[in-house]
């Protein structure tokens, strides 16, 4: 039998309209739109047809109910430029990746869940509050991914297709989840981590998380929580220039803009320090890029949990085929790892 929410799920993974589903199947839009609403029933060659259009198994289509990703849980930088396809496509795609995060679940202990919620916090405090629930006192994040993994938040790689989008965050079932682009600089990967660390802390009991100054207070907290007031005041970087920030940025694992901006927030530099540093760091391709960054951050749980796998006899395929997915779909949303060669990913 088929299962109308996962066949909803596999189209829309793939950014498909029915129109389009129809054409590459052969099948009626009125036949597929039947099968979507639980009104007809495919038969079995039928749905063998839609399972390798879709790259999924026939399993897949048959699976347990698989409710979809409401928009409004989710909180989206880029909401409001993306078209509705474009955000179907990247929930559906998270929506994924969820159900990989059940088969872990399922057969692994993972860490508890421990994010404070703090709605309605200055974001430079709940930034503070959270470093002390976890110990981090006025340190360097030495690894940003490691850090919310440790604390029970579970990340997922945006698939590729999803590229114009940064990162989104939600709570699913209680659990919180970060999807990230992969293709950006180190620092700029840690900073949208940070960003959605502060979405889920400040605004994970809102529904609708998407008021405009939102925005503002996850870039702030992000800020705050790499780097900490009290460290950044005792680092002796007032009136710094260009070149200092670019020495400096090294401490906090920050892009050499996010560093400047922090200075300016914290009135180590005045406007005309800032703009001259801006200027200076733009000169030498800061603006846009990061020149001899860092490399990315990768999931530690995620390779923990593929090489466990691995020595219990499983394969990236065997575990796909579980799934009722692709092994190329299951490398795409956990950052590319796979099971020959889990130690020496990016
Ligand atoms: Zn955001």
């Amino acid at each position: 039998m088929l299962t109308p929410t996962r066949l909803v799920i596999a189209r829309k993974r793939h950014g498909l309209t029915l129109t389009r589903l129809a054409e590459l199947t052969g099948l009626s839009t009125r036949s597929l739109s039947s099968y979507e609403n639980g009104h007809a029933e495919p038969a079995q060659e039928t749905l063998a047809l839609l399972a390798r259009a879709l790259d999924v198994t026939t399993a897949f289509l048959c699976g347990e109910d698989a409710d979809e990703i409401p928009v409004a849980a989710v909180s989206f930088r880029a909401l409001s430029k993306m078209t509705a396809r474009q955000r179907d496509r990247a929930l559906s795609a998270g929506r994924v990746a969820l159900l990989i995060d059940e088969w872990i679940d399922a057969r692994f202990h993972l860490p508890i869940t421990d994010l404070p919620r703090l709605t309605g916090h200055d974001p430079e405090s709940a930034a503070q509050v959270t470093r002390a629930r976890w110990g981090l006192g006025e340190r360097p994040v030495s690894n940003m991914l490691h850090v919310l993994e440790a604390h029970g938040t579970r990340i997922y790689s945006l698939t590729e297709e999803n590229n114009q989008l940064d990162a989104y965050s939600l709570y699913w079932r209680g659990q919180p989840f970060i999807f990230l682009n992969t293709g950006k600089s180190g620092e700029r990967g840690r900073f949208d981590a940070a960003h959605e660390l502060g979405h889920l802390v400040l605004h994970g009991d809102h529904l609708v998380p998407n008021r405009p100054e939102a925005e503002t207070e996850a870039n702030r907290f992000a800020a705050a929580f790499l780097m900490p007031r009290a460290a950044v005041l005792a680092s002796g970087l007032r009136d710094a220039t260009g070149e200092r920030i670019l020495r400096a940025k090294r401490i906090w694992k920050v892009s050499a803009m996010a560093l400047a901006h922090r200075l300016y927030d914290l009135n180590l530099l005045t406007d005309w320090g800032y703009r001259s540093a801006c200027v200076q760091l733009a000169q030498r391709g800061y603006r846009t890029a990061e020149p001899h960054g860092i490399n990315r951050e990768s999931s530690q749980l995620l390779a923990k949990v593929f090489r466990s796998a691995r020595e219990n006899g499983e394969t990236l395929a065997s575990v796909a085929a579980a799934i009722g997915i692709s092994p190329a779909e299951l490398r795409a949303h956990i950052f590319g790892l796979t099971l020959t060669a889990v130690s020496s990913v990016r």
